[in-house]
């Protein structure tokens, strides 16, 4: 890789990378060929190099000056299983694994940041770039800080980024409180007494305290949780008795879904509140149920401190007013392991337009390499902002 003053992120070589890790996607934990790429650029340009954390994941650690203060700015490098059915050049050559969130471009951006910074040295503190392994419901974040990333490498604050369609690649939006919702799953049980179908009276009707369940279930989100708090419920899945056995009622009914909130209290509600409904109808009916609730992603929240330097950080990045008001996500990003213990921020960088209506998670989606600059600004600003 070269680098000259008038390129200062060494444009023509990281749009090629990118366009490598996007030939060649590797999934959760399977991060290996990414990984050992990302050590090599972040260790070429002089930067301190920890590997095996959560796995494939990789922490690059710059020291400049004497400040004492430290942050993290983190990118992910997972892709995900399903087809590319791009027609690009660099479409992915293994199959049915594909970079459709973008994942490729956050890894180049941040790597392109961290190279320029290590040359350029403008700050005083210390930076530790962050590449996690398995975001796309895999459990990376976790895995990292189980192996100890906050203890052997303790921040003041936490960075994240995402690529976003829609907004323009010189276009970012940065808004305090909550990005993206927590992503919880939940399962119910109804234990009745399974007998003949034309003898209900002889047992104890599972089937009937399911359904009585499913439609009280609703009534958590419109009659339990404060109405100016969002909140879904959903169930996703039910099983129970078989259809070549038309004549028997089940003994057991088990259904399960997913959960989502932004605030730390409606999430508690939620896990108690689903767990009472379906023990009084399993009551009401005679019956038992087992519940079990898995915190999955907590609610990306980000701080007010930490946003306010986003927040100028992206104004220097894009020289350009910046989104204030984009609307939170349903969605969820398991950075909220990072945000939901040291103030973070999360921001989102425009991707562009929608190519044929292609989103996250589409199989024709691809990061846009006109955004790599912004980003790479982004990050820059925020280090010299932040460790100034
Ligand atoms: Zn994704
Ligand atoms: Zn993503």
């Amino acid at each position: 890789m070269t680098y000259g003053d008038n390129d200062p992120f060494e444009l023509e070589a990281m749009i090629a990378l990118r366009r490598d890790l996007h030939a060649h996607p590797e999934l959760g934990f399977e991060e290996v060929r990414t990984s050992d790429i990302v050590a090599n650029a972040l260790e070429s340009a002089g930067i301190a190099v920890t590997r095996g954390l959560g796995r494939t994941g990789v922490v690059g650690t710059l020291r400049v000056g004497d400040g004492g203060r430290a942050i993290a700015l983190r990118a992910d490098m997972d892709a995900l299983a399903m087809p590319d059915l791009g027609d690009v050049p660099y479409k992915s050559a293994t199959p049915n694994t594909m970079h459709a969130c973008g994942h490729d471009g956050h890894t180049v951006t941040l790597l392109a940041a961290a190279r320029h910074l290590a040359r350029t040295r403008r700050f005083s503190g210390t930076v530790h770039f962050i590449f996690q392994p398995a975001e796309e419901g895999r459990g990376g974040a976790q895995a990292m800080l189980a192996d100890g990333l906050l203890e052997r490498f303790p921040i003041d604050a936490v960075y994240g980024l995402h690529n976003m369609p829609g907004l323009a690649t010189d276009e970012m939006a940065v808004v305090a409180g909550p990005q993206l919702a927590s992503s919880d799953s939940w399962e119910v049980t109804f234990h009745g007494v399974g007998t003949h179908g034309a003898k209900p009276h002889l047992g104890r009707d599972a089937m009937t305290a399911a359904a009585h369940f499913l439609t009280a279930i609703h009534t958590i989100v419109a009659r339990r949780v404060d109405p100016l708090q969002p909140a879904v419920v959903s169930a996703c899945a039910i099983s129970g008795g078989d259809f070549r056995a038309l004549n028997v009622i089940p003994d057991e009914v088990r259904i399960g879904g997913t959960a989502r909130a932004y605030a730390a209290d409606v999430r508690d509600q939620l896990e108690a509140e689903i767990g009472q409904l379906a023990a009084g109808v399993a009551a009401m009916f005679g019956i038992r149920a087992s519940y079990g609730f898995n915190r999955r992603i907590p609610p990306v929240i980000n701080d007010a401190t930490a946003t306010a330097a986003a927040l100028a950080a992206a104004r220097a990045a894009t020289g350009k007013p910046v989104i204030t008001d984009f609307p939170p996500s349903t969605a969820g990003d398991d950075f909220a392991e990072f945000g939901s213990r040291v103030p973070g921020c999360y921001v989102w960088l425009g991707n562009g337009p929608a190519v044929d209506g292609a989103l996250h998670h589409n199989s024709r989606y691809d990061f846009n390499d006109a955004a790599i600059v912004t980003g790479a600004r982004y990050w820059t600003a925020l280090v010299e902002q932040e460790l100034a």
